[in-house]
């Protein structure tokens, strides 16, 4: 059958009105009005309503359609008509028209349904099944059945729209897009690598990327300078609500700029991003540092939407006579505390003092919080009789205090306690009392990081990653104070309590980038070892770069409003990491492992890793240009192995007996000072004697084609 006379369902206009066309897609529902057929037929684009009517069609025609079920796969084809009045559907674009069909062709029937796939009803009013209340995992084990349903497919539409809009602004930036390899070695970005086993060098293992930071900046060493791309990244990270094991970012990277360059980029693109999704953002985008959005609200990615921001008032206690606070300040402690506008209705002295004060607070993390609310120009609350009219006046202004509002307030000697608990009261109070609104979109750049965070075992981590140029160079990588109080040149792009991006200004300096790995306790074997092709490439006239990633999923998920990142992805992994469709991650057979080299390990804590060996093969290979194919390395190995067995006889020999030959005069250049010598084979001529072609003292070989 031809399909070249075909038209999408969601195309067809009243203008169409008397047009012949063939319509190709999915039986979306049917209705049987006695010999009349009304079939709603559904493709990508929408839904046009199609009639088999005795009164057009043949017999045959009507009852090949009366055996039509929901998702059996069809053609058809007939004239367009304006629908009889009242019988219009409003639910449906095209719903002032049909097509009267006149020829069917059923390209392939379906099952019963697992769910409803059809979310459009036939009939203006009327309800559908909808499978809004499918279980997840069984609408991910029939995707493909999920996807025909408008709206997953209207997401992954707009989720194309926006990855099409990213395409065209950067390429209009002058950024090229390039790909980056996804079997690779590892990138440090916090979180475990996916491993992949080699077959061909067994026992061996590639990683799959964290990020692509290695390689763009290589390519920005390479003098690309402006590289875009949608990358895939895997990180094996503990299970969270919406964290899928691989996922896309936009990874971009520049040379020759500064961070408000990328901030201008960014924030231009994130505009027509969100425009896609008809959201209006307003630029430039607020910043904040990272010491001011922790002291404010606690977190690094603040939900701005809405105030409760936190007021320090450790000051106005700081001569107190209640001694709970006394000895909190006396300890190093701080005090902090927020006021909520006008809720005292909602927050009664039993909600504050049984759920907050009892439940609430020390789920979070503390051991108690201090509340007064605003009555009569006055603070009340169960302990106000132990504070002077000094501090509960201080208290009122600092907090600007209206009758109605309720102040809370977290005390502890630990400034992170406080700002954490604090953060989170923040959060559930807003969420509670309806702070949040729905509507707004609050974008905020975060910057000053602290370039290093603290270990537990001792020593310092990276807070983004180790390739982040800091504040300051002249620090010393030993000093781990010092350390700690480095800022970075990083920044994040925050939404609504959401971290969607982030990146950073680069090191483009080798002794820099040294001393950054020297303060993470990398030493120089190590450095050499996991990072000495990187390093390298600083030597050959690295430019200052730098870049960002945001996270398309996310971002995608919050331009469209879904409530899950799973929403925006067409095949993704259920929460726990695991694909229902295709039952990954699945075990795997003996034999599979075995071709591995993965069978017997025999406890050990690093594989034996034929790396050892498989590198000198390598080697071997570098330096004679030659390619070695997996079949022959055993081999190689073996020849390998019995020449450094004669090659330690040698040495050991060395010293007491002369070189067996040389053509060449020779010293040992290891030990300066010794004489050079020539062999007496070589000296008699003997050597080359049987050479075809020499010349001097060499002869010559043939010439190796790579
Ligand atoms: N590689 C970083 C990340 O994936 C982003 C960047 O620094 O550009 O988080």
């Amino acid at each position: 059958m031809s399909f070249s006379q075909r038209v999408f369902c969601g195309q067809v206009t009243p203008e169409d009105i008397g047009r012949n066309v063939q319509l190709c897609g999915w039986v979306d529902a049917y209705r049987d009005h006695g010999g009349l057929l009304f079939i709603h037929l559904r493709d990508r684009s929408g839904i046009m309503q199609i009639v088999f009517s005795p009164e057009i069609a043949s017999a045959d025609l009507c009852r090949k359609a009366a055996s039509l079920r929901t998702e059996y796969c069809i053609a058809v084809v007939g004239d367009v008509k304006k629908r009889m009045a009242g019988t219009e559907n409003p639910n449906i674009e095209t719903g002032n028209i049909e097509v009267m069909v006149t020829q069917l062709t059923v390209l392939s029937e379906s099952d019963a349904l697992p769910f409803a796939v059809s979310d459009k009803a036939m009939v203006a009013g009327a309800s559908t099944a909808g499978a809004d209340n499918v279980a997840e995992d069984l609408r991910l084990q029939y995707r493909y059945l999920d996807i025909r349903r408008p709206q997953v497919r209207d997401n992954l539409m707009a989720r194309h729209r926006i990855f099409q809009c990213v395409r065209e602004f950067l390429n209009s930036r002058g950024f090229v897009e390039i790909e980056t390899p996804v079997l690779t070695a590892s990138t440090p970005e916090g979180a475990r690598d996916y491993l992949v086993p080699s077959r061909v060098h067994p026992q061996n293992f590639y990683a799959l990327p964290q990020s692509p930071q290695l390689f763009k900046q290589l390519l920005m060493f390479g003098g690309m300078e402006r590289y875009f791309q949608m990358a895939r990244c895997f990180r094996d990270e503990d299970l969270r609500p919406n964290r899928q094991p691989e996922f896309t970012q936009l990874d971009i990277e520049a040379s020759f700029v500064d961070e408000e360059f990328l901030y201008e980029l960014i924030e231009e693109l994130t505009v027509k991003m969100f425009a896609v999704g008809g959201i209006e953002l307003s630029r430039p985008f607020p910043r904040m540092t990272y010491g001011e959005a922790m002291d404010t609200t606690g977190s690094d990615r603040p939900d701005l939407r809405f105030g409760l921001k936190f007021v320090d008032v450790t000051d106005v206690f700081s001569k107190t006579n209640y001694s709970i606070f006394r000895q909190i300040l006396q300890r190093g402690g701080c005090i902090k505390g927020i006021n909520i506008k006008g809720q005292s209705e909602k927050l009664s002295k039993n909600v504050l003092q049984n759920e907050y004060a009892k439940e609430i607070v020390p789920s979070f993390g503390a051991r108690g919080m201090t509340w007064m609310r605003a009555e009569g120009g006055k603070l009340e609350s169960n302990i106000v009789q132990f504070f002077n009219s000094e501090e509960l006046e201080t208290l009122w202004k600092k907090f600007d205090v209206t009758d109605g509002d309720v102040l809370i307030m977290i005390a502890d000697s630990s400034y992170s306690v406080v700002t954490s608990v604090l953060g989170q009261l923040r959060l559930h109070l807003a969420n509670r009392l309806g702070l949040i609104d729905e509507n707004c979109f609050y974008p905020v750049w975060i910057t000053e990081f602290p370039l290093f965070e603290p270990k537990e075992e001792g020593g310092v981590t990276s807070s983004h990653h180790p390739f982040t140029a800091p504040d300051r160079v002249d620090f010393d990588p030993k000093n781990i104070e010092e350390l700690l109080s480095l800022r970075s040149r990083a920044y994040d792009l925050v939404m609504n309590g959401e971290e969607l991006g982030g990146g950073s200004i680069r090191i483009n300096n080798r002794d820099v980038q040294r001393k950054i790995f020297a303060a993470l306790g990398l030493n120089e074997e190590e450095m050499r070892e996991k990072f000495g092709f990187f390093l390298r490439a600083f030597d050959f006239g690295a430019p200052p770069h730098g870049g960002l990633a945001l996270g398309m999923d996310r971002t995608v998920s919050m331009i469209l409003r879904t409530p899950s990142i799973r929403d925006v992805i067409a095949f993704p992994k259920n929460r726990s990491a695991s694909c229902p469709l295709t039952g990954a991650p699945s075990a795997v057979k003996r034999e599979q492992l075995a071709e591995l080299g993965l069978l017997n390990l025999g406890g050990q804590d690093v594989l034996p890793g034929t790396a050892e060996k498989e590198n000198k093969v390598d080697h071997l290979s570098w330096v004679s240009r030659i390619g070695i194919a997996a079949q022959e390395r055993p081999v190689i190995e073996e020849i390998l192995a019995e020449a450094e067995e004669l090659a330690l006889i040698a040495f050991q020999k060395a010293g007491k007996e002369e070189p067996l030959f040389t053509v060449v005069p020779v010293s040992n250049r290891t030990r300066p000072g010794t004489e050079e010598k020539r062999s007496e084979l070589a000296q008699k001529g003997q050597l080359l004697k049987s050479a075809p072609s020499v010349k001097g003292n060499y002869f010559k070989v043939a010439s190796i084609l790579e």
